[in-house]
């Protein structure tokens, strides 16, 4: 008898399954809506201008351990100062934060995971009604308990504020809510910066732990600082907050394509607290060898490579500069198709309202398109996106987004 035998296939994983798919028809004029990374208007990966000077730059370093821990941590700070602004320098004065650097933004989540399941063993995880569909899968593997809060209304396409509110003050007190920062994924919904400032207010009365999962820094607004306001108002509010930082979106560093990139897939799990985690600096150096001790066990230590492309980058201003006018260049094209979606669909006498289009924000539009739809537009116009409507705007082109909305408006007619 084989060892295993018994082991049975693992059903599809959503968002890779379109990839496959997409990948096997032969159609010239196929479409990818399917993943999130950025393509230009070509419909081309890109590699950043900032990536290419920073590569430049480390060109020859020697890739030794005592570089990697000392550079490791300076990563860690810049990458606090870009979530935290300017009062990261008092944070760091004190001591009180414990970041390590993590495999990519998942890395990170899955660390957070096993954190909590050890320092508490019976709590459960909040997460948004949808989220990105890795979150279950992680939390899952990691022993911990799900819940989910209401979050998306499909009516109005938009937030549903007040359910996501009664939920997050019926939840038991001190609960752990994963939140998106900004650009969420999968609906591109956020709330108004009037609303986050109410739902801290609440975990404050309900003495919620928030766990922000940050992998679309940039991409909302095309503006760093107006896209890390989430994470301050709840600094400001003296939270202890959790955050999983990404550079794999805004810096470009996904794992497929260019072979030196390939482990660049860099992130950082950053657990900063003003009040209950890590009030002092003992608590966070505490916290820091637990999520040492956990990542020893796991995967032993992060890539160098893209450590070091990525704390190039943060660390030399002017390749900082070109990274900033990069990201500006990305957001805009995003928002640019958005527009460009919706007056094709309008412009075609679609009966229905597409103003979510341009409401929503980030990478992701959640279409409001029913599974089956979803399989015609494979079926019969070779356009990919997974089963609950969500359209990946990076691979909206100004040269396939009349085709696009044509196909949208023949499904939906
Ligand atoms: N979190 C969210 C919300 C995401 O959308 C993604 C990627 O799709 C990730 C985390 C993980 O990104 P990575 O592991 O590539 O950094």
């Amino acid at each position: 008898g084989g060892w295993w035998d018994h082991v049975k296939p693992a059903p599809k994983d959503p968002i890779v399954g379109v990839t496959e798919a997409f990948l096997a028809d032969p159609a010239p004029n196929k479409i990818n809506l399917g993943v999130g990374a950025y393509r230009d208007d070509d419909g081309k990966p890109v590699v950043l201008q900032c990536v290419r000077d920073a590569e430049a730059k480390i060109a020859g370093s020697d890739f030794l351990e005592s570089i990697s821990a000392s550079v490791s941590s300076k990563l860690v700070e810049e990458s606090l100062a870009l979530a935290y602004g300017k009062d990261s320098n008092v944070i760091i004065r004190e001591g009180r934060f414990a970041g390590v650097q993590t495999l990519s933004g998942t890395g990170a989540c899955r660390l957070f995971a096993e954190f909590q399941k050890r320092c508490y063993p019976e709590s459960r995880i909040y997460l948004s009604d949808p989220t990105w569909s890795n979150h279950h899968n992680i939390w899952r593997d990691a022993n911990v308990p799900r819940r989910t809060f209401h979050y998306y209304h499909p009516d109005t396409k938009g937030l549903n504020f007040v359910a996501l509110m009664n939920d997050i003050k019926n939840a038991p007190d001190s609960s752990f809510f994963l939140l998106h920062p900004c650009a969420h994924n999968p609906t591109g919904v956020d709330p108004t910066e009037e609303q986050w400032r109410e739902i801290s207010y609440q975990f404050k009365v309900k003495n919620h732990f928030p766990f922000f999962d940050m992998a679309y820094q940039g991409f909302a607004s095309g503006d760093l600082d107006i896209d890390a306001k989430t994470l301050r108002i709840f600094l400001e509010d003296g939270h202890s907050v959790g955050c999983a930082q990404s550079f794999a979106k805004n810096m470009g560093l996904y794992g497929h394509r260019v072979g030196c990139l390939r482990q660049a897939n860099i992130l950082e799990l950053c657990l900063y607290s003003e009040g209950v985690l890590c009030s002092n600096k003992k608590q966070a150096v505490a916290v820091k060898s637990q999520l040492q001790q956990i990542a020893r066990a796991m995967y032993s230590s992060p890539p160098v490579h893209g450590l070091l492309l990525v704390s190039t980058i943060l660390s030399n201003s002017d390749i900082k500069s070109v990274w900033v006018r990069e990201l500006k260049v990305m957001a805009s094209r995003i928002k640019k198709n958005r527009s460009a979606l919706r007056d094709s669909l309008e412009k075609l006498g679609s009966p229905f309202n597409w103003e979510h289009i341009t409401n929503q924000v980030g990478v992701f539009c959640f279409s409001g398109l029913t599974p089956d739809q979803v399989d015609q537009l494979a079926k019969e116009f070779h356009v990919y996106m997974t089963r609950d409507g969500r359209i990946s705007m990076a691979g909206v082109t100004s040269g396939n987004v009349n085709y696009l909305a044509n196909a949208i408006h023949q499904v939906t007619c």
